[in-house]
C-alpha cells in the first residue's frame, strides 16, 4: 500500500505514544504546534508517492513484496536507486526547506539488510519479515543509532547507563534499559530500529543490539528537543510557514522485544558492518538533502536582494553564485558516491565510502559559508525585525510597514533568520555538523580509506625512483594506477 498524507496523519492517531513536550504529556501530537509541522514534513514524503509528477522518483519496484513501495522503505537493489535517493532528497529539500525524517530510516534499513545477511541464518529472515510489513504499510522508521554515550573515553562496560543495553533475556525476548538521543522524526514515527552507534568490541555484546519495536511500546517514553524559537511555530514568524524538523529524546524503561523483532544480538563483527554501512550511506544522503535546504536560503537571499534594488550589483550576483555554487559541490559529491556504486553480496549497491565521507565533511563546512553570504545580503532587520503580528496591528502597522517593506521582504528576512539561527538552523546547520557523524569522525574514516600506497607509488614511478619492496614488477604498478578509475578506493592501507 502506498499511503496518502491523510492516511498516514491518521495512522499517527491511532498510536498511544508516550510524549512530552515542555514537561506536559501530549494527548494528541498531530495537532500540536510543535510537533505539526514536522508531521507536514513526513507527510511530504506520502504525498510525493501520489504525484504523477514525481511518483516514478518517489516510489519504487519491491523485490520482498512485488509491489511498488514508497521509497523511503526500499533497498538500494540497482546502482539506479542511490542516485534516485538523492534526487528525491533534493527535491523533498527545496519542498520543505528543512528535514523531512525519513532518511535515517531508509539507510538503516540498508545497512541492516546487509548486517543480518552476513550474520545469517535466523537474523536475516526475520529482519526481511519485518522489512515486508513495513513495505506493505509504508510506514515512517526511526532509526536510533545514537546514544548519550557519557564520558566519550570510556567504553559502554565502563559506563553502561549511558547506552541502550540489552539487560535480560528472556524466552519471549530481550529487555531493553537505556536512551538514543537525537532522534529525527521518532514522534512522527511508526516504529523505532535501534541500532548501536558504534563497534562494539568482545565483552560488550550486550551493547550489540539491533531490534524495532513499535513507538508506543510499553516502556518507551519520548520527549522533545527544544529548538531556538520554537514557540513561534504555526505563527505569523514561524519562518517557514509549512514545514518544521524534529528532534526526540526515547527512554527506553525495560523495553521487551520480542525475538522475532530481533535482529542482531551480539554478533559484533556484524555490528561493525552494519555500522560502516549506515555511515556511508547516511553521508552520502546529505548531499541529497542539504543542497536542497540551500536552495531555500538561497532563493530567499535572491528574493531579498530584488527588494532591496541590489539584485545586479556585482558583488551579490557573484555571492549569489558562490552560494549555489556550494550547494551544487555537495550535491555532486553525494551523486559521485552513489555513481561509484559496488554490489554487496547480499544484493544490496553501496556507495564509495571514500566520497560519501567527502561529501558529509563538506556539509560540515559549506552550508555555514552559504548562511554567512544569506546574512550578508539579508541586512541587519533579519535578527532585529519586529513581530510580523506587529505588521498587522491597526494603530502601529501602518508606520512599521514603511519600516520593514513588503510583506515579500518581511516574510523572506524570517525565513532566512529560520534557517541561519532560528528552529530551522537545527535541521540546516547544526544536523550538518554532527548528523551522520561530526568531522572527525569523517577524517578517520578517510585516513583509513585513501590508497596511500597508491599515491606514492605513482610519485615513485614518475620520479624514476625504484618500486619499494614486494611492488617490482612494472606492470603491476601501472595496474596499481589504473586500477583506479571507476572503482572505489579499497582501504589497502591502513
Ligand atoms: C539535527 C540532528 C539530527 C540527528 N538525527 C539522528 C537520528 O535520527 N538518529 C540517530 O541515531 N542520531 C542522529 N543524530 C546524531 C548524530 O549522529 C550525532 O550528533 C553525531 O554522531 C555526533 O555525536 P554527538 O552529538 O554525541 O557529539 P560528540 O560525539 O560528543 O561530538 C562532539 C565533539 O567531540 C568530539 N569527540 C567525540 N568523541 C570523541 C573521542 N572519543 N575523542 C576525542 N574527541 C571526541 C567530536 O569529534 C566532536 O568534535 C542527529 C544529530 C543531529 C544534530
Amino acid at each position: 500500500m502506498l499511503r496518502t498524507p491523510d492516511q498516514y496523519v491518521r495512522s499517527l492517531q491511532a498510536r498511544s505514544l508516550v510524549l512530552y513536550v515542555d514537561g506536559e504529556r501530549v494527548a494528541d501530537p498531530t495537532v500540536h504546534p510543535r510537533v505539526r509541522p514536522a508531521i507536514n514534513a513526513v507527510a511530504a514524503t506520502y504525498a510525493l508517492a501520489h504525484d504523477p509528477r514525481t511518483r516514478e522518483l518517489a516510489t519504487a519496484q519491491s523485490e520482498l513484496t512485488g509491489a511498488r513501495v514508497n521509497r523511503f522503505t526500499h533497498l538500494f537493489a540497482q546502482p539506479e536507486d542511490l542516485r534516485r535517493k538523492l534526487e528525491l532528497q533534493r527535491v523533498l529539500g527545496r519542498l520543505t526547506g528543512t528535514c523531512f525524517q525519513r532518511c535515517v530510516g531508509m539507510d538503516g534499513i540498508n545497512s541492516l539488510f546487509i548486517a543480518t545477511f552476513e550474520a545469517g541464518g535466523e537474523h536475516h529472515e526475520r529482519f526481511v519479515r519485518w522489512l515486508r510489513q513495513v513495505q506493505r504499510d509504508d510506514e515512517v522508521i526511526d532509526g536510533a543509532m545514537t546514544d548519550p554515550k557519557g564520558n566519550r573515553n570510556q567504553r559502554p562496560p565502563q559506563q553502561p547507563e549511558h547506552y541502550l543495553r540489552v539487560v535480560e533475556r528472556r524466552p519471549d525476548g530481550l529487555v531493553l534499559r537505556g536512551a538514543k538521543i537525537h532522534q529525527t522524526g521518532a514522534a512522527n514515527s511508526h516504529q523505532i530500529l535501534v541500532m548501536p552507534g558504534m563497534a562494539m568490541r568482545p565483552g560488550e555484546e550486550d551493547f550489540a543490539v539491533a531490534a524495532a519495536m513499535p513507538v508506543d511500546a510499553p516502556g518507551v517514553t519520548m520527549v522533545l528537543g527544544r529548538q531556538p524559537s520554537d514557540e513561534r511555530k504555526g505563527g505569523p514568524d514561524a519562518g517557514n510557514a509549512l514545514y518544521g524538523g524534529q528532534e526526540v529524546v526515547i527512554l527506553f524503561d525495560d523495553v521487551l522485544v520480542p525475538w522475532e523483532r530481533v535482529f542482531l544480538d551480539g554478533q559484533l563483527p556484524a555490528c561493525t558492518t552494519l555500522v560502516e554501512a549506515f555511515a556511508g550511506f547516511h553521508r552520502a544522503s546529505y548531499g541529497g538533502c542539504k543542497p536542497g535546504n540551500l536552495d531555500v536560503l538561497i532563493g530567499a537571499a535572491a528574493l531579498l536582494a530584488d527588494e532591496h534594488g541590489v539584485r545586479r550589483a556585482s558583488h551579490v550576483r557573484d555571492k549569489l553564485v558562490e552560494m549555489a555554487h556550494l550547494g551544487e559541490t555537495i550535491h555532486g559529491l553525494g551523486l559521485g558516491a552513489s555513481s561509484k556504486a559496488t554490489r554487496h553480496e547480499s544484493g544490496v549497491h553501496q556507495v564509495d565510502p571514500l566520497l560519501a565521507n567527502v561529501c558529509k565533511h563538506h556539509v560540515t563546512r559549506l552550508p555555514y559559508e552559504v548562511v554567512r553570504l544569506a546574512e550578508d545580503i539579508a541586512g541587519g532587520l533579519m535578527a532585529t525585525m519586529p513581530s510580523l503580528a506587529d505588521l498587522e496591528h491597526p494603530e502601529i502597522g501602518p508606520a512599521l510597514r514603511t519600516v520593514v517593506g513588503s510583506d515579500e521582504r518581511a516574510r523572506a528576512l524570517r525565513l532566512v533568520e529560520y534557517m541561519s539561527y532560528g528552529a530551522g538552523s537545527v535541521p540546516l546547520r547544526i544536523e550538518c555538523m554532527h548528523g551522520a557523524g561530526s568531522p572527525q569522525a569523517q577524517r578517520i574514516v578517510l585516513e583509513r580509506r585513501i590508497d596511500w600506497a597508491r599515491r606514492v607509488d605513482a610519485a615513485r614511478r614518475l620520479a624514476g625512483l625504484p618500486a619499494r619492496e614486494g611492488d617490482d614488477a612494472d606492470d603491476r604498478r601501472l595496474d596499481h594506477q589504473i586500477a583506479a578509475a571507476g572503482q572505489p578506493e579499497a582501504a589497502a592501507t591502513k
